[in-house]
């Protein structure tokens, strides 16, 4: 028996294949239950909440949590070590949590003698030591996953008990009927009714300010001397756990990119509270203003960094969204900033679910502009002359985060316009964030950033030259390319394709209004322009 079981409730031996005590004091593996199990409750990496749905009717007499960590969650795609470690972490933590609330918990270790690499492999283990009455679930984040672990679990005669995912505003039934009839499925109209339906920054029937939307005050780019100064980061120091953790990822995973030797990611509820808190206090005043711009060097910035705790579950929706219009209310952060956040969580967040769960599977083979490129292999290294992408490559695979604009209008710009297979681009979004998990990142970057979904998402695709890039940033200063050039020697590569991305796309792009300046302006090149740009393309691709 480990700290933290009951005694009194667990006697007996452990059945055939339970895994006994190991030396470390960092992980509770250790479970035996006296009589039949009723509940084997599924608890997954990205489910670290005590209070989600499968626990709803838990009795720890007679229900186990099971967790597993597998070699396969790390290596479907070419995950970061961060990322990694962050998972690993949170859970042992979180499993070390379940204990301290007397619920037993079966926890397999990536390390462990017979682990098969794979959830539906441990689940098949699981179910032939504990053979459950039953299966619970709070319903996973991935298609994948959930198609795996449903696969197995009726390999063994089991269905699993789905139920709903509470962490988020807006159910996927609630956002099912809120899209059926519609033609378009735009954010703005799904984020103004959840502000009516959830009663966020609402006077009444009306938007408190009387706007729904405040990007006129929000979105600057930095003076020319950069920012000021910048808050310092909410750090958490690793403790026992992740220091274990840590070494067995530098051991287990030594090729994947990242760096842990300056890990600090809160890996519990309490940290990442005390990181939201800081996020109000210090960030947010200034979250609006800032949140489109660019400084080299600079990767935080007055961004949030809670992504990764709330993907984790660690902390929800709800209480990120109620102290933001907390802060607005007691007069510590002005309605533009605030709005602006909210918009990304209540809005963009829940969106994104919603288009995921709604739309899978077929989203994540959408390839609608039939691109056909392989991925430049400078996303994996950071070797490349274009001074914004280096920086946005180099900080992501070290730190394993970069901020909205640099994934949108840096990374994913580049490839959209070089037009990058959406597979290939997909798995290094969900491979080198702390953050990624596929809910978000699918519709993200399938949809957002790639226009692969043919404008379900957006009402057209997100196509700028180099100019967007040093309005927003400084680093065209330091480039050896010149934004204003889209052929020759000099030409920045944004610029060129994207004007490449106009000509190749010309027919498409021609029926949609949005896109009529474009298409435009496109028309004023004469041959000869078009004939140069298209070398200078090719010669970049
Ligand atoms: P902030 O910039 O401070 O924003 C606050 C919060 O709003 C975030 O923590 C996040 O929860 C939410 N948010 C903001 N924008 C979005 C959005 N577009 N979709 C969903 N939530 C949003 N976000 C992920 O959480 N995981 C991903 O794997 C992911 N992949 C992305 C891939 C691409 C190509 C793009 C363009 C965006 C992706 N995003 C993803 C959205 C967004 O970039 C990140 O949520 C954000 O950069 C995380 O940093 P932060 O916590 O400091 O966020
Ligand atoms: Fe990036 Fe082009 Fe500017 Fe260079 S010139 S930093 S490649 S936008």
């Amino acid at each position: 028996y480990r700290r933290g079981t009951t005694k009194r409730r667990f006697r007996g031996r452990a059945p055939e294949g339970a895994r006994t005590p190991r030396r470390s004091h960092a992980c509770p593996t250790v479970i035996a239950m006296k009589g039949a199990v009723r509940s084997l409750v599924i608890v997954l990496g990205d489910q670290l909440d005590l209070h989600s749905s499968a626990f709803d009717d838990f009795d720890p007499e007679r229900d186990l949590v099971w967790m597993a960590e597998v070699r396969e969650e790390s290596q479907h795609v070419w995950s970061s070590r961060i990322r990694i470690a962050l998972f690993l972490s949170a859970m042992r933590h979180h499993a070390r949590a379940l204990q301290g609330l007397g619920r037993p918990v079966d926890y397999v270790r990536l390390d462990d003698a017979g682990n098969t690499g794979s959830l539906a492999g441990e689940l098949r283990r699981a179910l032939a030591r504990w053979q459950p009455r039953r299966v619970v679930l709070t319903a996973p984040g991935d298609w994948r996953v959930l198609k795996a672990l449903r696969g197995a679990a009726a390999a063994a005669g089991h269905a699993i008990e789905l139920r709903d995912d509470r962490h988020f505003f807006c159910t996927v039934r609630e956002f099912a009927a809120f899209s059926q009839g519609r033609r378009t499925l735009r954010m703005e109209v799904f984020y103004r009714h959840m502000r009516r339906h959830h009663g966020v920054l609402m006077n009444g029937d009306e938007p408190v300010g009387d706007r729904w939307n405040f990007d006129a005050e929000n979105q600057r780019p930095f003076p020319p001397g950069g920012p000021a100064f910048v808050p310092d980061r909410a750090r958490v120091p690793p403790d026992d756990i992740t220091r274990e953790v840590l070494a067995l990822v530098e051991q287990a995973f030594p090729e994947h990119p990242g760096s842990l030797r300056d890990f600090d990611w809160p890996v519990t509820r309490e940290q990442a509270l005390h990181a939201l808190e800081r996020f109000i206090a210090e960030r947010l005043p200034e979250f609006g203003l800032w949140q489109d711009a660019m400084w080299p060097g600079e990767p935080w910035l007055w961004h949030a960094q809670l992504a990764a705790a709330m993907n984790l579950k660690l902390i929800g929706p709800r209480e990120v969204v109620a102290r933001a219009e907390q802060a607005w209310r007691a007069g510590a952060a002005p309605l533009a900033s605030v709005e602006g956040f909210i918009r990304q969580v209540l809005g963009w967040r829940e969106y994104v679910r919603g288009i995921y769960w709604t739309q899978m599977p077929a989203l994540a083979t959408a390839n609608a502009l039939e691109a056909d490129q392989p991925l430049p292999a400078f996303y994996w290294s950071g070797e490349t002359e274009l001074a914004c992408l280096a920086d946005a490559l180099r900080q992501t695979l070290r730190l394993g985060y970069a901020h909205h604009i640099q994934r949108l209008m840096v990374t994913g710009l580049f490839s959209l316009l070089l037009g990058v297979r959406p597979a290939q681009i997909h798995e290094w979004y969900l491979a080198v964030y702390v953050d990624a998990v596929e809910w978000v990142e699918l519709p993200n970057t399938l949809g957002m950033s790639q226009f692969a979904d043919g404008g379900l998402m957006g009402s057209k695709p997100y196509a700028a030259t180099g100019k967007y890039i040093q309005r927003m940033s400084p680093h065209c200063a330091a480039c050896r390319y010149d934004p204003a050039q889209r052929s020759g020697e000099r030409a920045c590569p944004f610029t060129t394709l994207y004007w490449d991305f106009l000509m190749r796309h010309e027919a498409l792009l021609a029926g949609n209004q949005r896109m009529a300046l474009q298409v435009k302006n496109l028309a004023r090149l004469d041959d000869a322009q078009r004939e140069a740009v298209r070398e200078r393309a090719a010669a970049i691709r």
